[in-house]
Formats: structure tokens, sequence, C-alpha cells
């Protein structure tokens, strides 16, 4: 008899965006006339920088002609993108990191939910509270926890992200072995200072944890005295892995490619005591069980870097940053507090009551779609989260109708 893995009726149904999808179908339907914008998801809407595209048509014809056809490539990615994302993200930051510690994928989804198979089934796990849910459902599949009690897993450790903190968590007060951090911060659009990356990379020394670093919005810090990665902070390559992706970056979001950071002096322990290469064990499994990215793909993320692509990806961002600014500036305006939206695309909003009945407010009053907070977890309740991916003129449409509803 074939039987499931029944960690995955442990499982929380994943309501959110169904949810939200159904409360705007039945508005709809009963306000047919009402244009309704749509605030809530993370997924970008403008077009692939020209560079990219160029790269990618070039790449196809080369894959029209027998000469200069290619098969398979190699799993870890083709050595021009893995030197240009050592050369320009991190080297050019003063971050030592080399060629063979990239990894490139096809999202930072799969990456984050990939990684804790390295890892022991009993390791402990630290998640922050709201987070982006993949970390959680990929723990709990792979059996690290108990079923949900009133909607929390016993079994992780909760790291909170309040107003009180500025949403960066506290250092753990019990000992913990795997550590997600997610810096600029989806949902929160919070972001970590050198001095705070410094003490959780001290931490993770000091206990012989790994800080999983997912960086996938690090293309919006703008203030210059932030880190963009965690190995600008010392020590962190022995006690960090860290995950990038060109979804948000570049609008690689349909195009797919991302890419993770294991350096080589990063270890983690076996049954007997022995330090075992991450690296290497990454490697195996990627090579086990992925095929690397599609070349045209590949060449066009090496774009990202090019002469013409740098200042083009940067336009991209900068315009949703000024979509986001827009955003916190006409929610202060309304009296709202409000943490992100300088660097980072997400606004994270303090809705001072159940965040599903603002969220239907907004909708009904305003025909305004956010992300209720609570469905990135319990700290969650009471909050929105609002994304500037848009066009400039529904985000300034939606502030106004936003205001008028909440006047
Ligand atoms: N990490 C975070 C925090 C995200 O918000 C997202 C996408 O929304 C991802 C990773 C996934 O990125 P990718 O498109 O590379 O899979």
């Amino acid at each position: 008899m074939i039987r499931i893995n029944s960690n995955y009726q442990k499982l929380q149904a994943n309501y959110l965006f169904a949810d939200i999808a159904r409360r705007v179908r039945a508005f709809q339907a009963e306000h047919p006339e009402r244009e309704i914008i749509r605030l809530g998801i993370g997924d970008v809407t403008r077009a692939l920088p020209p560079a990219c595209i160029a790269a990618m048509h070039k790449a196809a014809d080369e894959l029209a002609s027998e000469a200069t056809f290619r098969g398979y490539g190699p799993e870890q990615g083709y050595d021009f993108l893995r030197e240009a994302i050592a050369e320009h993200d991190f080297r050019a930051r003063g971050a030592d990191i080399s060629a063979d510690e990239i990894f490139v994928s096809d999202g930072a989804k799969c990456d984050t939910g990939n990684i804790q198979e390295l890892f022991a089934q009993d390791v402990r796990v630290a998640i922050p509270d709201p987070v982006y849910p993949v970390y959680v459902d990929t723990n709990v599949m792979a059996g690290r926890t108990g079923a949900a009690q009133d909607g929390r897993y016993p079994g992780f450790t909760y790291l909170d992200c309040t107003a009180a903190n500025g949403y960066v968590p506290a250092l753990p007060t019990q000992d913990v072995d795997l550590i997600y951090l997610c810096f600029p911060n989806n949902p929160t659009g919070a972001t970590a200072t050198r001095e705070q990356l410094q003490a959780w990379v001290d931490w993770a020394r000091a206990h012989r944890a790994l800080i999983l670093f997912d960086a996938a919005y690090e293309a919006f810090i703008r203030d210059e005295r932030l880190p963009h990665s965690i190995y600008e902070i010392a020590g962190a390559k022995e006690v960090a892995i860290e995950f990038r992706s060109f979804s948000k970056t570049a609008g690689f979001t349909g195009v797919r490619c991302a890419y993770t950071v294991v350096p080589e002096a990063c270890m983690a322990w076996d049954e007997a005591g022995k330090p075992v290469s991450v690296r290497d064990l990454w490697s195996r499994r990627h090579t086990t069980k992925f095929n690397g990215v599609s070349y045209p793909v590949q060449r066009a993320a090496e774009a990202v870097y090019s002469a013409e692509g740098r200042p083009q990806v940067r336009e991209l961002i900068d315009f949703y940053l000024n979509n986001a600014a827009y955003i916190r500036q006409a929610l202060q305006g309304m009296g709202l507090a409000c943490t992100g939206g300088d660097n980072s695309p997400y606004i994270w909003v303090d809705a001072g009551r159940d965040s599903w009945e603002f969220f239907d407010l907004l909708l009904r009053e305003a025909g305004v779609v956010c992300t209720p907070g609570v469905g990135f977890g319990h700290c969650g309740e009471k909050h929105i989260r609002i994304s500037a991916f848009n066009s400039f003129e529904n985000v300034r449409t939606a502030m106004q109708r936003m205001a008028d509803a909440l006047k």
C-alpha cells in the first residue's frame, strides 16, 4: 500500500491568496462597475530591461546553429554568470566570495525550500514571525514540527518581529541550530543594520548555528549604511548561506533565475562531531536533483551586470521605490503608522484593527486590494502589507481612494 508523507497533513491550508481572490471576485460580482487596484501581490509589473531581452535573443540565435548550440550546461551555472555575480554582487562591495561558491538556480523559492534537507531531522529551527511562508512549510513537510496549535507549530522557535523591535528579531534566548533571516524583509519591508547582522553572526558562531539569509530584495537597498550581503559582516562566511534572486531585481519572476551562495568556509557537523563542508553537500544535492538554468536565461541574467544593463535595472528598481515612497508618505498622511517602503518594495501598515477587517474595508470602500498581515503569521495580525509593484498612476489613485475611504 502506497502511503503518504503524513507531515503534509500537518500543513495548515494556506488560504491567504485563495481567500483574497474569493473576496475580490465576490466584490466584483456585486459591483461590476468598480475598478479594482491590486497592491496585494509581490509580482513585478514592468517589462524586462532591454539589455536582458537583447542577451536572451542573442542566446536563442546561438541555439539555432550547430556550431554554437549548447545542450546541458553545468548544474551549478555557467562560469560567465557565476563570475559576474561574484564580481559585481560581492567583491565590488568588499565581500570576498568566489565563483565556485555560487550556485545558479531557477528560483530563491526552491533554494530556500530545499536547503533544509541538508540538515539533521532534529535540528532546532528559528522562524521569524511574520514570515515568507516557504521557510515554515518546507520544515513542516520534512517532519521537524508537531501539528499546528493555534496557528503555530510546536518544534519551531518563533522570532517575533514587532514595532517594539523595529521588525528585526531579538537574538534567541534558547539554543537553535538553523535560523532564517530575510532583509529587506518580506512582508514587513524592514532592513537590518550592519550592527544587527553582526550580532546574529556572532551568535551563530558562538552557538555553532547556521543562518539562512534571504536577500531576494537586496537591490532595493539605497541607504549606503545598510549591508547588501551578510558576507559584508565579519565572520559570516563560516555561518551563513545567502539567497538572491533576479526576480525582483530585474523582473525575472516569470523568466526564473536566482542563486545561492554557500562559502567554502561554511561548516556543519556530522554524527561524530566532525565538520563537513556545507558547500559540498549543496553541490551534491544540486547536481543530483537539478539540471541547470537554461542558457538564454543565464545570458539574460549576465546582462544585468553589463554596462547597459546596470542603469536599466537601477531605473526599474527606482520606479518601484518611487511608488513605495509615495505610498508610505500617503499612508502616514492618513495617520497610519508604517514601516518599509524606503529600501524595500513593501510597506507594512499598522491597521489598528483585525487585518481581514481592514482588508475588507479597503476593498469595499476604496476598491484597493492589499494583503492581510495575519496571513504571514501571528505577529502579522492587525497589519496589512501593501506592495509597490504597480503603475504610478494606479498607486496614486489607490492612495487617493484610501484617503477618501478613511476620512
Ligand atoms: N524569498 C522571498 C523573501 C520572497 O518574497 C520571494 C518571492 O516573493 C522569494 C524568495 C522567491 O523568489 P524567486 O522568484 O526567485 O523564487
